[in-house]
């Protein structure tokens, strides 16, 4: 496996693979790596004869007041997972690699990146957004994944290249969860003992709330009553307890297929996400 830290020596690395026909695969990562992201290696793994993971903790999608200095970082452990799992090569650019001296483009997914996280956490899908294409024009991919957990951001990248033309798959990634159906997150390690036998609370009131979303429920009633389990079972605060569709994510007014939940709560200090299909739930 290779490890690599400049955009110049990341494209002479793909460049013979392309001409000779391989697929490049690329899963873009912050690393504090776990079985959620492994699962979007592996499935690279499958699917491409190159497969690429780059770590980078990009400052631009934290706001000031979020936790850029304290997110979790382990390189040592991540480098030798992604080992274990058949990587080719990680690319680990550092900041200033990234962002030069008069760095000054801003790539802004509009629409999209208006309600859920985008709402709450003001400039952070441009920080993804323009993060994510300095990734493509350094890796080069064919294909790129992405998981659902982080769903609104799939959909915003999904635009990105559609809109930009750019000729990369996007490949979304079902949520992995541990056993008592918390989302696995790198944030995860934030939480101590009393707080993360809170946590499934959220994939709980999720699926409680998809449950029971047919006919002519009023779903806005089931979003208060959602947003006020989350409370009782110890939750915070709630940034955000919402149904959307699955598509555009625009709010909708009554219940139909393709529609989505989605949530984001804290847990003290820890900033949680989460949403689940509703189709999916029975
Ligand atoms: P992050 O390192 O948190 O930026 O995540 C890198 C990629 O892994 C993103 O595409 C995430 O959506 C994806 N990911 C993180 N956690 C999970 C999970 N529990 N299940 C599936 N994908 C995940």
């Amino acid at each position: 496996m290779r490890i690599i830290r400049t955009a110049v020596e990341m494209r002479d690395a793909v460049e013979p693979a392309r001409n000779d026909g391989v697929v490049v695969g690329l899963v873009p990562t912050m690393g504090a790596l776990h079985a959620g992201h492994l699962a979007l290696v592996r499935r690279a793994r499958l699917d491409c004869g190159l497969v690429v993971v780059s770590l980078f903790v990009n400052p631009t999608q934290f706001n000031a007041n979020e936790d850029f200095d304290s997110y979790p970082r382990n390189e040592a452990h991540d480098l030798e997972l992604l080992e274990r799992n058949g990587v080719d090569i990680v690319y680990a650019p550092t900041a200033a690699e990234m962002y030069p001296d008069g760095f000054g483009v801003t790539v802004t997914v509009t629409g999209l990146t208006e309600g859920l996280c985008g709402a709450r956490r003001p400039g952070h899908f441009d920080g993804v957004t323009t993060v994510v294409s300095k990734l493509f024009a350094h890796c080069r991919p064919d294909a790129a994944y992405f998981g659902e957990k982080d769903y609104q951001q799939l959909k915003v990248v999904e635009r990105m290249v559609l809109d930009l033309d750019l000729s990369i798959r996007i490949v979304g990634i079902p949520v992995v969860r541990e056993r008592d159906g918390l989302a696995l997150s790198s944030r995860n390690a934030y939480l101590n003992v009393y707080e993360r036998r809170i946590a499934p609370a959220l994939q709980d009131t999720m699926r409680a709330v998809a449950g029971r979303l047919s006919g002519d429920v009023e779903l806005e009633a089931q979003c208060r009553w959602g947003r006020d389990a989350l409370l009782a079972a110890g939750f915070d605060e709630v940034d955000y307890f919402e149904i959307r569709d699955s598509k555009t994510l625009q709010s909708v007014e009554a219940c139909r297929p393709g529609l989505r939940v989605f949530v984001a709560a804290w847990l003290r200090e820890t900033r949680l996400i989460d949403n689940v299909a509703v189709d999916e739930v029975e």
